[in-house]
């Protein structure tokens, strides 16, 4: 890991229209592959967090390819994230009664939950937690093309983004 800071428009450049907060660590790499599937299940884009790579899907295009990609910049984000910030994001969800969701991915899981999984913390809760923290950061950085949230939803995660992560480079 390096502590420099990373263009990510230098590999993806068709992220030149996203407002990135600054990303530092050792580079990603992007590649595009046809009828992207994992274990059988068709999907827009896969990140591999140790190999620091992640796979798009050839067919996205404009705003979709800038808000999966960033959505996928920001597992890495997670992956760094440390504790104390995604338990204070975990809070904001958990406090959070709302409907829809900032993108699909986030979604579906949120739709799938039931409150055992939430008092529980279950792996189910917390990857919808991990998935919500990517889309939102896709809608907020990228495009909210498949946000569902009430605009007053969108705009506290805004602000925690603000508060939690601004004013720094995000380690990836
Ligand atoms: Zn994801």
């Amino acid at each position: 890991m390096t502590n420099s800071i990373w263009e990510p428009r230098s590999s993806a450049p068709w992220l030149s229209s996203s407002r990135l907060p600054p990303l530092t660590g050792a580079p990603i790499a992007f590649s595009f592959a046809e009828n992207l599937a994992v274990r059988g299940v068709k999907m827009d884009a896969a990140a591999f967090l140790r190999e620091r790579r992640v796979v798009l899907e050839r067919r996205l295009r404009g705003r979709d390819l800038r808000r999966v990609t960033v959505h996928e910049l920001f597992h890495f984000v997670w992956w760094r994230l440390g504790n104390p910030a995604r338990a204070s994001w975990e809070a904001l969800l958990a406090a959070e009664r709302s409907r829809g969701e900032a993108g699909w991915s986030a979604e579906w899981r949120k739709s799938a939950l039931t409150e055992a999984d939430r008092r529980n913390r279950t792996r189910r809760w917390r990857e919808y937690v991990c998935e919500a923290f990517c889309d939102a950061a896709a809608a907020i950085y990228a495009s909210p093309a498949q946000n569902t949230l009430a605009p007053r939803f969108l705009a506290k995660r805004e602000k925690w983004f603000a508060a939690t992560l601004g004013g720094r480079a995000l380690s990836i």
